[in-house]
């Protein structure tokens, strides 16, 4: 079942009829086929931007994850995709890709249903996906193995290997973007992969799924288990059949894969886990108009639940008040509004539970004596929307400068030197992203040599592509997504050591 309407949405109206022409796939994706969860059971998955029921998804849980896994296994073992050329592995993905951009609006539309950001940011998530899928398909036959510098009584290989079964556990903030950078690493390197997707944004998953299968993936090779991280996801982690777990989400439940990965067979865990990024904005910097329109987005865009949100916004004292009031001046233009309309900047918080959990953080910054410079007030329902949240005079030891809050709301803090920014800068558990903003070019390489972080923007906010790894630091994970590194994530080396006569 697929979307049939008109193409190529570009209006509101245009967006608003294609939901009245979509057809959901809601069921798991088990051995080439949709089937209902063994058990049964489903979830709802509801629009937060309405709270409207979208459908009712299959709920899988230890015995799917089981079969599924028994099907990766047999497919890897069958070598139909493990031991294809790597050219013709390329041939399948680009396929993939090609059909993922011939849906792109249908599967844009689904993530936005399905987790309330706009459909404007969702078409871009579809260009980050589908690049992804093709980088790494191009990749895979260009990469070459190694021949060792040893002496002529030898010849000494390196060669790459696909790992066996990956299960890739992908959260909701940005569904599609996310799996595509971990399953085109994982599918161009000849692993079967397994992918569950969050309880809050299954529904792209499964047409990716369709999407696969037309594209040629052989049977067993990708599957689809939609359903709750505490069920499926642990079923999968706990297996003592999955050789690699590929995680972004929550340091929390990435710790708790580790364990898992500890209590069964010492499976491989990449992780992408959460942030609490600093941006730091020096008095030196040119145009604070431009600069303060970065810094709003960096923690707005997506209503703030991005992973690398520039969640700290790090001010020089001297310049601090008036860039703030720029900063404040430039979220005005960045309000949540209707996710179908393609003029929103923000859309809806995922859900009731994210809803209010952002909403307890706000209250709390009021509380420890931050000072609340604009929004702070959830919009009137029925979905979840909270407006540009800014706190100056923010501390490090106040719980809205120490905690991912994962919503649309700024800490502002000052600093008086390099020094110390940079030590608040790194005065966290998380070291994923973090920005700074200086004209001055021996500042920017000390500065950005002391950040303890994965990624480090200079003059520009969440800046990069393909080619560049994305990855974090601390308790921001130890794995590298995208880039030709993502490949070395899903491969095992071989050493070949070959005693040759005299
Ligand atoms: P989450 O950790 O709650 O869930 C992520 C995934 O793990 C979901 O599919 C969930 O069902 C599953 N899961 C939960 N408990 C599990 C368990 N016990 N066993 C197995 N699987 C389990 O995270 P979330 O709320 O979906 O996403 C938000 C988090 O993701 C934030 O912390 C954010 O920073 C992080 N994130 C990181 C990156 C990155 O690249 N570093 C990117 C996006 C999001």
């Amino acid at each position: 079942m697929s979307y049939v309407g008109p193409t190529m949405p570009t209006t509101h109206a245009d967006w608003q009829a294609m939901v009245a022409e979509l057809a959901v796939e809601s069921r798991a994706y088990i051995d080439d086929v949709f089937v209902d969860a063994t058990s049964g059971d489903t979830f709802e998955s509801r629009n937060p931007a309405t709270n409207e029921i979208l459908a009712q998804v299959a709920s899988c849980d230890a015995p799917d994850a089981e079969r599924a896994v028994a099907v990766a296994r047999d497919a890897f073992s069958g070598g139909e995709w493990s031991r294809l050329a790597p050219a013709k592995r390329k041939e399948v993905l680009l396929r993939l890709a090609d059909l993922m951009e011939a849906h792109r609006h249908e599967l844009a539309l689904l993530d936005t249903l399905d987790m309330g950001k706009p459909v404007s940011s969702s078409l871009g998530d579809m260009a980050g996906a589908i690049a992804c899928i093709r980088y790494l398909a191009e990749c895979i036959d260009k990469l070459y193995g190694e021949v060792a510098p040893t002496g002529e009584d030898s010849l000494a290989m390196v060669l790459r290997e696909p790992i066996g079964v990956v299960a890739a556990i992908v959260p909701w903030n940005f569904p599609l973007m996310m799996t595509a950078w971990k399953i085109a690493p994982a599918l161009a390197a000849g692993n079967s992969v397994i992918l569950k997707p969050s309880e809050k944004s299954p529904l792209s998953a499964l047409r990716l799924a369709q999407l696969a299968r037309e594209a040629g993936l052989p049977r067993g090779t990708f599957q689809v288990l939609p359903g709750f991280g505490h069920t499926v996801g642990k079923a999968l982690a706990l297996s003592m059949e999955v050789d690699c777990l590929a995680f972004t989400g929550s340091t929390q439940v990435g710790k708790q894969l580790m364990q898992y990965a500890g209590q069964s067979n010492l499976k491989r865990v990449y992780l992408e886990c959460g942030g609490k990024s600093p941006n730091l904005v020096f008095a030196d910097c040119k145009n604070l108009d431009q600069v303060a329109q970065h810094a709003a987005a960096a923690i707005f865009h997506n209503q703030g639940e991005v992973c690398i949100a520039g969640s700290r916004l790090l001010v020089e004292n001297s310049i601090r008040e008036a860039f703030v009031d720029k900063v404040v001046e430039a979220a005005k233009a960045m309000q949540p509004g209707d996710p179908l309309d393609p003029e929103s900047f923000m859309g809806a918080m995922v859900d009731e539970t994210q809803h209010r959990r952002v909403l307890d953080y706000i209250a709390k910054g009021r509380e420890e004596g931050a000072r609340l410079r604009a929004g702070g007030k959830a919009l009137e329902g029925p979905g979840y929307f909270i407006p540009p949240t800014i706190f100056d005079g923010v501390t490090p030891a106040m719980t809205i400068g120490r905690e991912e809050i994962f919503g649309p709301v700024l800490a502002v803090f000052g600093f008086d030197s390099e020094d110390e920014a940079v030590a608040m800068a790194n005065d966290t558990p998380y070291g994923l992203a973090a920005g700074l903003w200086s004209q001055d070019i021996d500042r920017i390489m000390r500065v950005t040599r002391r950040l303890q972080s994965g990624q480090v923007f200079v003059n520009n906010w969440a800046g990069g592509d393909q080619t560049m790894p994305f990855g974090g630091v601390k308790q921001s994970g130890n794995g590298r997504d995208k880039s030709h590194h993502s490949l070395e994530e899903y491969a095992n080396l071989k050493s070949v050591w070959m005693a040759l006569a005299p």
